[in-house]
């Protein structure tokens, strides 16, 4: 039986209160990635008034303060802040004030939760053997906030005198695909890669009835479209997952004209570092000699947002544990994972740590899936994040 400090208790009903507040003013104003002016200057002002601080501003609008003892490495607590371009219609009487932006992915929670936990440490500041670093990371959704952070000097503490590096790093993501109560810890390979490319089809335009004169920059695209799939049916091992796909597909202008240019845009997610390291050759060959297989040429732009996120084991057995005691969780699972990504993948390139789910789909969930229009979280799982995450700090603070 895990053992813990009295200061990783349940939420009561006054902090659950303000945890709310907190949430649903957050979600009434959403920014977006690399522009979260207002919600930082909220979490700044809000960590002013907890006691907390100084505040220091790092990799754009992120935000990121320390407290606790000791002059040694940290623990770092993350959560990330940013909206997405998407017009809200959740119906909810705290709805984005802000047209096209809304929290549709629950940043506004992870905020919330993280400021909740930080009133609670700051509480009991003196009993923390460790320090921990509150983390307010932007610019998740492009994947960019975490890698800006760290070159910022976050996981080396030199962004300030005496700033701690930090040793572990936690995080957390609400998940309405699962019910509430439900934690996810997985360890290894967890999300996938977030890889984006475009691919540029040139044809030669023509007559509509004289294909021969021309190149057909769309029967080349769609030839593409099709390859781009063997890449994960024919070209990786199939006992490695991988998804490759095209999104986007811009050409053509009339009936009757033999489209000159297409555009494609897609996406590849991956779990291992071979196949992360594979895919842009894999696909630049496809999308190159399947162009030329039809007169055409392709140039691949291959940009890569986000690595597989891997937890490690140990932190992920340690948030399980710390899970298994806290109020209103209901299943445990160390198995699921997904290929979408998540920026704080980079971090756990740098120090170990476990970016868990926590379910928020409400009861009998799922609910709508993230980034819908129509995205909502129930509120029931932010007691419960901010207890996991909590009792999750306690058991990292005590090695
Ligand atoms: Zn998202
Ligand atoms: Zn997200």
């Amino acid at each position: 039986m895990l053992t813990l400090p009295n200061w990783t208790g349940p939420l009561d009903a006054t902090e659950q209160a303000r945890m709310i507040v907190w949430r649903r003013h957050l979600h009434a104003e959403p920014e977006l990635s690399f522009h979260e002016a207002d919600t930082a200057a909220y979490v700044e002002q809000t960590l002013g008034e907890l006691g907390i601080g100084p505040v220091y501003r790092l990799g754009g609008h992120g935000r990121v303060a320390w407290l606790g003892g000791g002059s040694g490495p940290a623990v770092m607590l993350r959560a990330d802040m940013d909206a997405l371009p998407i017009q809200e219609q959740s119906g909810l009487p705290f709805a984005s004030r802000r047209p096209g932006a809304m929290h549709a992915c629950g940043h506004d929670t992870h905020t919330a939760v993280l400021l909740a936990v930080a009133a609670r440490l700051k509480a009991h500041e003196a009993a923390l053997a460790r320090r921990v670093v509150l983390c307010f990371q932007p610019a998740e959704e492009v994947g960019q906030g975490a890698a800006a952070m760290i070159a910022d000097g976050l996981l080396d503490g030199t962004y300030a005198p005496g700033a701690p590096a930090v040793d572990r790093a936690l995080g957390l993501h609400v998940w309405s695909r699962d019910r509430t109560g439900h934690i996810v810890a997985t360890p290894g390979a967890f999300m996938g890669t977030v890889d984006d490319f475009t691919v540029r089809v040139h044809g030669r335009g023509g007559h509509g009835a004289l294909p021969h004169e021309a190149r057909d920059a769309i029967v080349a695209a769609a030839a593409i479209v099709l390859a781009l799939q063997t890449v994960a049916s024919r070209r990786v091992d199939p006992l490695d997952p991988v998804v490759v796909t095209v999104g986007a597909m811009h050409g053509g202008s009339a009936f009757n004209i033999i489209a000159e240019e297409v555009t494609l845009r897609g996406t590849v997610r991956s779990y291992s570092d071979q196949v992360g390291a594979a895919s842009p050759g894999l696909v630049r060959e496809v999308a190159e000699a399947t162009a030329l297989a039809h007169g055409c040429t392709a140039e691949v732009d291959y940009q890569r947002h986000a690595v597989a996120l891997h937890n490690d084991a140990e932190t992920a057995a340690w948030v399980r544990e710390a899970a298994a005691g806290a109020h209103g969780v209901t299943g445990i699972d160390g198995t699921f994972r997904l290929l979408a990504g998540e920026d704080f993948a980079w971090y756990l390139r740098r120090v170990p740590g476990c970016f868990f789910f926590v379910g928020c789909g409400g009861p009998d969930g799922p609910s709508e899936p993230h980034h819908s229009p129509r995205f909502r979280v129930d509120e029931a799982a932010l007691p419960v994040a901010a207890e996991v995450m909590l009792r999750s700090a306690a058991r990292c603070l005590a090695t």
